[in-house]
């Protein structure tokens, strides 16, 4: 046997192999994003990739020789993570590419320098594989490099022959096994075996184009493609059993067994297999996120919020309570700074989305991790091995627990989950939520009806919190529930819990934003429909989708605002009580943010007197800064202390009371300030009566005070600008433009006359004889109805025994009418001013009357005057002759 190898550090190991490389030729290349160019592969997962538009001939290479260390993810390994020595999702392949340029022979050869010249493996640990058909290969390493023909292993093509696809390039490859026991000989090498043996590189040898009907046709241009697992390479280097005992990974577990306060080399195979699991996941999450992946419900965002799950769910396995996902990445991200710069460079939103994920999570673990385990225990007692899809289905939509994570814990217990029963499950729901959007309801509450059985009531964290992270239970676009909604939308959104206070007891919803790395959606308002917290908003930027994680946060100017008014109602109410009457009693009451309304029973106005009081006293309680305090107790001991409580109102057993001390006690399941002094100033800005034995005071508080002031102080402003004075002589002018309007109105009243005189003298002439009398009937334009009557008085006089009808329009829509009659119409005709016109006036909509001689009537249908003198001449005419 050959000297051992000696120990390297796993960036020793990275160098080491890029520098082997690099002397031979080889360009020295940056790994690649985890997130690929090709749209057609969701991660990288090999060393080859960022290559692969080159060896499909899409793409001219600019070296024809590279090396790199790529970062990998392979999700299809994540079961093997922690229960095989040598799995992991993230890892590092180093490769060596030929780009139609060197081929098998030199490829062996390197391969075969580097492992033991370079890292030293002792030739006889060494064993190789090769494709079964290819004997150049097998040659190469019998007759070149001379390994006993008894370790080269011929393999199938399931196991050595590579292909990117169905057509395209493809060949042979040829892997390089460490042997831990070659004590063991030559008669019993089973590669399988990992207990013995490690796969740590494997050259792939592109040699053939395949066309569609299968057939291979050699390649002009033949290129190599290999890949060394750096993890690998580490655990043969660094003696250790497995992978995750590297320096590569093992700080990461250190830290997390600290957390748990676990001693690894102690702890039981289960704990290990968590330990290697939080080892290797937060290394992946870390570098996804450094390469921009998010959080999500799909594709790679899927992937990660898995790998982060399992991270928390393992945690807890072991023992961590609570959030600590950030500790163990922060050892993660210090390991890999040098040889990736840019996961410290993003060390912000990494630590913000582990965040936000590992507090959603932990709540939507403890809710479902309870329920599973009594199914878990129910399935047990019943002597069943498997949990039903339609438990795994309800785990799933209910609590948000992934069926894989429902699979792994069901495992754990020896059980598995009937999978197809669950697929029917989400088949079936996916069919009665199409039909249900077709038929149900389109209204808020109707959706959420609909949902209650399946969501929990939100928790409310808005007493303490003005933010918080929090799961997306529902959204809804139009009153339905959809899954996600893009930017744009109008939404309702149900969240597990919020710090968004829910209108309610008078005091209106918060206002804010919920986000996420990508997502805006504005909160408008937020309604209470039964037990769930209903954000009504808008979706700025983003999408918002079912599952999430966002940040809720509450606008904390508007909420300040809001607070000041709601407690300045309280003083308010303890105000009126003192000084008013001790009964007074709240009615009702609105607060917002820029006033506070507060109705209460009183069978008096409260004069103005009282109201300045009331507002001096306030702001007293401000000036002197009590403190507000808030406790929960029985709602008996709440009665007892005096707390005041709404007449009518339903309590529960416990209840919330603001206590001012000396001040104010009153249940109240509102926000408030800490102490009056937040309060700042307090102005009353009317009492009214809204119904019978029920007042009104409308007020301001805090900053409103001075928006309320400044609205004012505009308007005195702009009288001042008005009329050219001071705002103290405001009041004097206005008593002298009174008296000069009233002056100007008189005078116009006897110009009036004046026109209608004029106006009347000019008709004298139009008077026709009828009989033994005059009759005039006459339309008079811009005359009021006064000058109207003096005009027909003295057109009556001046042509002696007459009848005089006068119409005109004073104003748009309106008609006036008089009639002038002398003493020998009225005694010899028998007819009379005031019934005549009355009659008259009905053609034009409308009525009058009045004395015999003189009378007065008016209309509303000023087009139908000219019809109704007509009608007044026509008559005059019959009854004179
Ligand atoms: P295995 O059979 O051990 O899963 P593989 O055949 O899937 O390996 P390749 O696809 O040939 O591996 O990848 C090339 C090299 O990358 C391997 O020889 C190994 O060193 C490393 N590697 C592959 N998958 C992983 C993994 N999940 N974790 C760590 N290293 C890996
Ligand atoms: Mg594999």
């Amino acid at each position: 046997m050959s000297d051992t190898p000696q120990y390297l550090s796993g960036s020793e190991i990275r160098s080491y192999f890029l520098d082997f490389f690099a002397k031979n030729q080889h360009q020295i290349l940056p790994s690649a994003s985890l997130v690929p160019e090709d749209p057609t592969v969701l991660l990288t997962i090999a060393g080859m990739l960022p290559f692969k538009p080159i060896f499909l001939g899409q793409q001219k290479p600019d070296y024809p020789r590279a090396t790199t260390s790529q970062k990998c993810i392979r999700t299809n390994d994540i079961e093997n993570v922690g229960r095989t020595a040598r799995h992991h999702t993230f890892f590092e392949m180093l490769g060596n590419f030929s780009f139609g340029d060197y081929f098998k022979e030199q490829a062996i050869k390197w391969a075969w320098e580097l492992s033991t010249k370079v890292f030293k493996l002792p030739p006889d640990q060494i064993v190789v594989s090769v494709f079964e058909e290819d004997d150049e290969a097998f040659e190469i390493w019998r007759d070149k490099i001379n390994i006993p023909p008894q370790r080269i292993k011929r393999m199938g093509k399931k196991d050595n022959f590579w292909q990117a696809g169905p057509t395209g390039p493809c060949g042979p490859c040829s892997e390089l096994y460490y042997d831990f026991h070659p004590e063991l000989g030559d008669k019993t090498i089973d590669l399988e075996d990992d207990s013995r043996f490690i796969e740590f590189y494997n050259l792939v040898f592109m040699q053939y184009n395949q066309d569609a009907e299968g057939n291979l046709t050699p390649l002009q241009n033949k290129n190599i493609d290999t890949g060394m697992g750096l993890e690998r390479m580490a655990q043969i280097l660094q003696k250790v059993p497995n992978n995750y005992e590297t320096d590569l990974i093992f700080p990461i577990i250190q830290a997390a067994a600290d957390i748990a306060k676990i001693e690894y080399k102690k702890a039981d195979e289960k704990t290990k297999v968590s330990l290697k699991v939080i080892g290797d996941h937060v290394r992946a999450v870390v570098h996804m996120i450094a390469d921009g992946i998010t959080a999500s419900n799909t594709g790679r965002g899927y992937v990660l919020r898995r790998l982060i799950r399992r991270v928390v769910r393992h945690g807890r396995l072991i023992g961590i309570e609570g959030a600590f996902i950030n500790q163990v990445a922060e050892v993660a991200i210090a390991l890999s700074e040098t040889a990736y710069p840019n996961v410290r460079q993003r060390e912000t939103p990494i630590k913000g989305e582990l965040d936000r994920e590992e507090a959603a999570f932990l709540t939507t673990l403890e809710r479902g991790e309870k329920l599973l385990s009594e199914i878990i225990a129910k399935v047990k007692k019943s002597k069943k091995k498997q949990i039903s899809g339609v438990d795994a289905f309800k785990l799933y939509d209910t609590y948000g627990f992934p069926l894989e994570l429902t699979q792994e814990i069901a495992e754990e217990e020896g059980l598995t989950v009937n999978v197809e029963e669950f697929d029917e499950e989400m088949k079936k729901q996916q069919d009665q939520s199409k039909a249900a959007h077709e038929t149900i309801d389109l209204t808020v509450q109707g959706s959420l009806d609909k949902l209650a059985e399946h969501i929990h009531p939100t928790e409310f964290l808005g007493y303490t919190d003005a933010q918080s992270v929090a799961h997306v239970e529902v959204v809804l676009v139009d009153g339905k529930t959809v899954d996600s909604a893009e930017a744009g939308t109008e939404v309702q959104i149900v969240l597990n819990q919020t710090p968004f206070y829910a209108e309610s007891g008078g005091q209106i919803g918060d206002k804010g934003y919920l986000t996420g790395e990508t997502l805006v959606v504005r909160v408008e308002d937020v309604q209470k429909e039964s037990a769930f917290f209903v954000h009504f908003g808008r979706v700025e930027r983003g999408t918002i989708t079912v599952g999430d994680s966002v940040t809720a946060t509450i606008d904390r100017a508007c909420r300040r605002r809001v607070q000041a008014h709601h407690t300045a109602t309280h003083l308010l109410q303890a105000a009126l009580k003192k000084i008013v009457d001790d009964s007074v009693s709240q009615a009702g009451s609105l607060v917002t943010f820029d006033r506070l309304r507060f109705d209460f029973n009183c069978p008096r106005p409260v004069t103005p007197e009282e109201l300045q009081q009331i507002e001096d006293l306030i702001n007293n309680w401000i000036a002197e800064a009590h403190e507000a305090h808030v406790s929960i107790m029985a709602l008996e001991e709440a009665k007892a202390k005096g707390a005041v409580a709404m007449f009518g109102e339903k309590y529960g057993a416990e209840v919330r009371v603001l206590d001012v001390p000396g001040v104010s006690m009153e249940l109240c399941g509102g926000t408030h300030v800490r102490n009056t002094a937040e309060i700042g100033l307090f102005k009353i800005m009317s009492e009214s009566g809204v119904a019978a034995g029920i007042r009104r005071i409308e007020a301001v508080a805090g900053p409103a005070v001075l928006e309320y002031l400044n609205e004012r102080e505009a308007v005195v402003k702009d009288l001042c600008d008005r009329f050219k004075v001071k705002p103290h002589e405001i009041s004097d002018r206005i008593t002298a433009l009174q008296s000069e309007l009233k002056s100007t109105q008189k005078q116009m009243e006897s110009l009036q006359q004046e026109l209608a005189i004029a106006k009347s003298d000019q008709l004298l002439s139009n008077a026709e004889s009828v009989g033994d009398f005059k009759v005039l009937v006459a339309e008079i334009e811009g005359v009021d109805p006064n000058g109207l009557m003096t005009a027909a008085e003295r057109l009556q006089q001046k042509l002696g025994e007459s009848a005089v009808i006068l119409g005109s329009i004073p104003s748009e829509g309106k008609v006036s009418l008089v009639a002038a009659f002398s003493p020998k119409v009225i005694k010899e005709k028998k007819l009379q001013a005031g019934k005549f016109i009355g009659e008259i006036a009905k053609i034009c909509g409308g009525g009058g009357g009045g004395r015999p001689n003189l009378a007065q009537a008016g209309g509303r249908d000023s087009s139908k005057l000219k019809e109704a003198l007509e009608s007044a001449k026509k008559q005059l005419a019959d009854s004179l002759k």
